[in-house]
């Protein structure tokens, strides 16, 4: 709909309709001062500390079983994070460094070294590494609240239903959420992959985030409506606001029901040309949701989350090896494409005392194999576990952000050399492992033809390549509307990729977020694109959204596609194929 003026656009993250009345979450920080200490009461102070700790650490406990409860087991390590800071050198240790030898009180010993290492990871291009400072900032504010003697908000005694609005919500705010309390939610920053719109993905809440000062212009109390489809949210919306929405979503929820019911359907189009639709999960946890949800395969297993699990703890063989065996053997005989360390930044890994001293690391810095092949051991580490676990099921091992062809012999180098040294210890390995390329980098793009030589497969990773292309990080959004992933050029490299890899005889798959939007799927099929993977959620609507199409028709409107001048242009040809197409699958 179009934006009136009591309508607030920002980015929608979580789809479904929400109306209701709002709860505006003050984002209240506990009031602290500094005090000089006299070297006699240091030890009461460290007694006092160690209280703190003690309390916060029984509040995380405790929100982790029930958050296991409610929103299973990703959403609970959240908190296994925060207690591993509560243990942290960085943290803890810095901490009672400037009790014992700056004589600080406690309160302004944590509030400084909290503040430090939150700006720290905040200024890191890395996405994830950068929303590890909500977990510093939420255990921050819990052990000032527990050396203060003062309690938090408590989101899980809520009378009545609400749609909750909040600046950024902590982790454990968004574990206390329970889904019949809360009807949406809205915030001032955040972008897809926050910790808030990956809950409210898995919680199936309504969701808007990058709403920039929507708290400030909000009371609690006021008529919302949000819609986390178009990523709006209205405030005091009239009557026939909210009966075109209620409409609208009344429609979302019937059809949504119907798409999970068909889930095991394969995505087949109307003219017999059948799309593999995978997943895209964070952990070996996440294979359940993927069954449930008509998944055919893990497309890509994001396994940084398994090195910012804990932090300052890096994860040894054994634990890359039990993580890979599980998912793999939950998802058996179906294949699992696992990406190897994708995080950005020289000294941003767990463990590292000197992390981020150098500022902040640029998107187009030391990231992901990059460092991989500078940090051997941490990737050979991996690598070893990974290829243990590839007895147990279908493995192929996927290498982000490779930029040239050097990259794909020294990665694939080390992937032999690890084979080797666990033959030799006497285990076993799978004969065949492949090893595919993520296609994310222009430079990549570009020489597929060179790549498909010593690859085995291709995945394309659009939310970097559109980044990459573009010039437009992702994760700003000051340019999220240049964020185009139907800019022409977009489609034109898409466009030479598949075509190069056909000619080459190589698969290739889409696991960026294009892959789970309807319009850029039909632009997908129109390229011939055969494998999709996507967020569990989002599998039984593509699913549908195949079989609604023809791959004919898709042809089509790709080749007009690609001799148009704008994303709106395409946008405009495109989206009435669309409409039609689900509309009335039969004339199509
Ligand atoms: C991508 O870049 O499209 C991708 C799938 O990887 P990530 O979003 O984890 O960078
Ligand atoms: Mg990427």
């Amino acid at each position: 709909m179009a934006a009136t003026d009591n309508t607030r656009r920002g980015i929608g993250v979580s789809p479904g309709v929400a109306c209701g009345p709002s709860l505006v979450l003050e984002r209240r920080r506990a009031a602290v001062s500094a005090k000089t200490l006299d070297v006699a009461e240091t030890a009461s102070e460290l007694g006092r500390l160690a209280e703190a700790v003690r309390r916060a650490r029984a509040e995380l406990e405790d929100l982790k079983v029930r958050a296991d409860a409610a929103l299973g087991q990703g959403v609970a390590q959240i908190f296994d994070a925060q207690m591993l800071l509560l243990e942290d050198a960085m943290f803890l240790g810095e901490v009672k460094h400037r009790l014992t030898e700056r004589q600080q009180n406690a309160e302004w010993a944590v509030r400084q070294v909290g503040r430090d290492l939150s700006s720290r990871l905040s200024s890191i291009s890395d996405v994830y590494l950068r929303e590890r400072g909500t977990d510093v900032d939420d255990l921050t504010e819990r052990l000032l609240r527990a050396l203060l003697g003062e309690e938090g908000h408590r989101l899980d005694q809520l009378v009545e239903p609400v749609v909750l609005f909040a600046h950024d919500l902590t982790p454990s705010e968004t574990a206390q959420l329970d889904p019949h309390m809360i009807l949406g939610f809205a915030t001032d920053i955040g972008s897809r992959s926050s910790h808030t719109a990956i809950v409210a993905r898995s919680l199936e809440i309504p969701a808007v985030v990058g709403l920039h000062d929507i708290t400030s212009a909000l009371q609690s109390g006021e008529d919302v409506l949000i819609d986390g489809d178009a990523g709006f949210v209205i405030v005091g919306p009239d009557h026939d606001q909210l009966q075109e929405y209620r409409a609208r979503d009344a429609v979302r929820v019937s059809q949504a029901e119907g798409y999970l019911a068909d889930r095991d359907l394969p995505a087949e189009t109307l003219d017999g040309f059948r799309v593999t639709v995978l997943a895209n999960i964070e952990g070996a946890a996440d294979a359940q949701s993927v069954l449930e949800h008509g998944g055919e395969g893990v497309g890509l297993f994001r396994s940084e989350y398994l090195y910012l699990r804990n932090p300052g703890v890096l994860p040894s063989e054994e634990e890359h090896y039990l993580e890979y065996r599980s998912v793999l053997e939950a998802m058996a005989p179906r294949a699992v494409s696992i990406r190897t360390l994708d995080i950005g930044g020289e000294k941003l890994l767990p463990g590292d005392p000197a992390a981020s001293q150098t500022g902040a690391e640029s998107l187009l810095g030391l990231r992901a194999l990059r460092l991989a092949l500078r940090e051997r051991e941490i990737f050979s580490t991996q690598l070893r576990g990974l290829l243990r676990a590839s007895v147990h099921g279908r493995l192929q091992i996927m290498l982000p952000f490779v930029s040239g062809v050097e990259e794909l012999r020294e990665a694939r180098g080390l992937i032999d050399e690890a084979r080797r040294q666990l033959v030799d210890k006497g285990h076993e390995v799978a004969e065949v492992v492949p090893v595919g390329v993520m296609i994310e980098v222009p430079a990549a793009a570009m020489i597929v033809d060179l790549l498909a030589d010593e690859a085995d497969f291709f995945a394309i990773g659009s939310n970097d390549l559109i980044q990459y292309m573009l010039a437009v990080d992702r994760a700003n959004d000051a340019v999220a509307h240049m964020y185009e992933p139907l800019h022409p050029a977009v489609i034109r490299i898409l466009w030479h990729i598949v075509e190069t890899a056909r000619k080459k005889e190589i698969p290739v798959s889409m696991c960026g977020e294009m892959a789970s939007e309807p319009l850029s799927v039909l632009i997908l099929l129109g390229l011939g694109i055969d494998q999709l993977s996507m967020s569990p959620s989002a599998i039984p609507l593509i699913k549908n959204v195949v079989r609604r199409l023809s791959r004919e028709k898709a042809k089509e409107v790709l080749e007009r596609a690609l001799e148009l001048e704008t994303a709106s242009a395409i946008e405009d040809l495109a989206l009435p194929q669309l409409l039609t197409a689900l509309r009335d699958p039969t004339t199509d």
